[in-house]
């Protein structure tokens, strides 16, 4: 989807991927600095590891502590963090919703889910709750996020019985769990599904398949849905335009990332990607 961007818009630049383990981070990102790269985009495992090897960090990844997009400025990168901001475009966007005085339960307590609590708490949530299977990790977003911001927040555990509990008092439901991602289709949060209902909204950042299983059974109750394709687009564009300072065409990255996943079917025809 990056390529396809910056081909729209005629920048001489490549976007490329590079597999780096983690006992090589700190000379890849040096090197990337040296070869005089413009900017680099880091994932799982090494969105916190990286930040070691940075000379400062936007004010976004420092609240939430984890990195997604490096630009080159003077003689280090800066870290930036554009997942939240990229959730929030694709809740307003995608799904037409205002996080102002919503009330959100998060699955999860890693990365994404840091930066996406940030992101609604910012946005103005009336409630954040976290769920998550490490209770000390959701309870250290919450104790983060309330000495940052003054929405409700609390920390609950990854079961059935509590989740159900909040779903009562909660208007989006957001999994951040990699459960039912590719090639584990079956697999579930652990969320009792007959309280998956209107006027819920349920979103997964879950983008292969499209979409999960989880959201397949939340639509089938009626709930209205989003999946993780337009967060995914949303971020990208977002890191695009700190490195080109160039809004890039969030139509032709969607067609592109769809083409990718589904190899041009629609979405939600069932057909998985395969990488
Ligand atoms: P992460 O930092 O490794 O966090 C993973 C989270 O999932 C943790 O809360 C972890 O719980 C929990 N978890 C993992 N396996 C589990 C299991 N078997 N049972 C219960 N909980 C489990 O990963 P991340 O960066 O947050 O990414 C999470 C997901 O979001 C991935 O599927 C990723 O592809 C997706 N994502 C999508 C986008 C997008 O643009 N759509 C952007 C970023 C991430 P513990 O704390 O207990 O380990």
């Amino acid at each position: 989807m990056h390529n396809a961007a910056l081909a729209s818009l005629g920048l001489n630049y490549v976007y490329v991927p590079f597999a780096v383990a983690p006992e090589d981070l700190g000379q890849a990102v040096r090197g990337l600095f040296a070869l005089g790269v413009r900017g680099a985009n880091v994932t799982i495992p090494h969105k916190e590891a990286v930040i070691p090897f940075l000379a400062r960090l936007s004010p976004e990844a420092e609240a939430v502590g984890a990195v997604n997009t490096l630009v080159r400025e003077g003689r280090g990168w800066v870290g930036h963090n554009t997942d939240g901001a990229g959730f929030l475009r694709a809740l307003r966007e995608e799904a037409g919703f205002d996080a102002a005085g919503a009330r959100f339960l998060i699955l999860g307590a890693g990365g994404a889910a840091k930066a996406v609590a940030f992101a609604v708490a910012g946005a103005g949530a009336a409630a954040v709750t976290v769920a998550n299977r490490t209770p000390a990790r959701a309870e250290s977003l919450c104790r983060a996020l309330s000495a940052r911001l003054s929405c409700e927040v609390r920390a609950i555990p990854l079961d059935e019985e509590h989740i159900g509990r909040a779903l009562s008092a909660t208007d989006v439901l957001i999994n951040t769990l990699p459960l039912g991602m590719h090639p584990q289709v079956e697999e579930m949060p652990p969320v009792p599904v007959e309280l998956l209902q209107p006027p819920l909204l349920v979103c997964d950042l879950v983008y292969n398949p499209r979409p999960t299983k989880f959201l397949r059974v939340a639509r089938a109750n009626g709930c209205r849905t989003m999946d993780g394709l337009p967060m995914l687009v949303a971020q990208g564009a977002l890191a695009l335009e700190i490195w080109t300072g160039t809004k890039p065409p969030l139509n032709v990255m969607r067609r592109a990332a769809e083409e990718a996943l589904h190899g041009g079917a629609e979405p939600g025809s069932g057909q998985v990607a395969g990488s």
